[in-house]
């Protein structure tokens, strides 16, 4: 459906793409991980031509994105669904409207892109009594589930994640990733997602992808990556895996060590039985 080959992008004297090709199916997942200044955002904006490729080709469903003219382009971008890091959601319109207008600026009938915008925020779990409020009004991961209707409601047959969970509290972020692992596994959109989120790529992508200074360094299932990766950037990732997921022991006592030699009180080091407290 989706496929990029040989992609190159500079900014000024500094290569951001070198050589990228990838491509996307119907209904699969794909992510896209790699460390900070790799190309990551560069590339999903290539995809959706809000940068310029300086070679190489993209194509959707077959046409070449960057031989679109602006109308072309329009319909092709109305197939897309844009999750961004941050929602930009405006303040001044509710959650209803704010998931609704795109739609309507796309052309639709304003009951109708209503209609659209309510199935899709019910699809998030943003419930009926959130839709007449503010985005400020929500927490980040509420706002951010309001972005991922906003995206689903024109039901794209393309969605783009650059990293949706980047701005959120770490105690927000399971929310929003337990809608986009639904997403994933019940979409016929294709779904390209830039994510740091390992937990998410090892649960819900067909592939995983690793970049590495502009370019694609590895490819390969969840499995194949994180167990027997073969790029520096795959053992990193391995490695972090293993000490999050696999390896981390779980402390049953709180500072129990700490209690030896830290003074509880007035300078003075603690009494045995006071020790036996602090470790309880
Ligand atoms: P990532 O999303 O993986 O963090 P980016 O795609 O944002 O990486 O950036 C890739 C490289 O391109 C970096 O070196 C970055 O500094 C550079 N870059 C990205 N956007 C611009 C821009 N608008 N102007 C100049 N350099 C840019």
């Amino acid at each position: 459906m989706l496929q990029v080959d040989n992609v190159c992008k500079k900014f000024r004297n500094t290569p951001a793409l070198q050589g990228v090709s990838l491509q996307v199916e119907q209904g699969e997942t794909v992510v896209l991980m790699g460390p900070s200044g790799c190309g990551k955002s560069t590339l999903i904006r290539c995809i959706n031509r809000l940068a310029e490729p300086d070679s190489g080709d993209i194509t959707f469903g077959g046409r070449s994105v960057l031989a679109m003219d602006s109308a072309e382009l329009l319909d092709y971008r109305r197939r897309i669904g844009f999750v961004f890091q941050h929602f930009n959601l405006i303040n001044r319109l509710s959650i209803l409207e704010n998931t609704a207008l795109g739609l309507v600026m796309a052309g639709m009938e304003r009951n109708a892109a209503l209609d659209a915008a309510r199935a899709a925020l019910l699809k998030v779990g943003i419930g009926a009594e959130m839709w007449e409020r503010a985005p400020a009004q929500l927490s980040g991961g509420q706002r951010q589930r309001v972005g991922i209707a906003r995206a689903l409601s024109g039901r794209p047959d393309l969605m783009l994640w650059d990293e949706p969970t980047a701005s959120l509290d770490p105690i927000l972020v399971q929310e929003v990733l337990e809608v986009m692992e639904g997403l994933a596994a019940e979409s016929h959109a294709g779904m390209l997602v830039v994510t740091h989120e390992i937990s998410f790529a090892m649960r819900a992508a067909d592939r995983i992808l690793l970049m590495d200074q502009g370019r694609i360094v590895e490819a390969g299932s969840p499995g194949q990556i994180l167990q027997a990766p073969t790029s520096t950037i795959g053992l990193r990732y391995q490695k972090l895996w293993r000490v999050r997921y696999t390896e981390l022991p779980l402390r049953t006592a709180a500072y129990a060590h700490k209690s030896i030699t830290r003074p509880l009180s007035g300078g003075s080091m603690p009494s045995a039985q006071k020790m036996v407290e602090v470790q309880q």
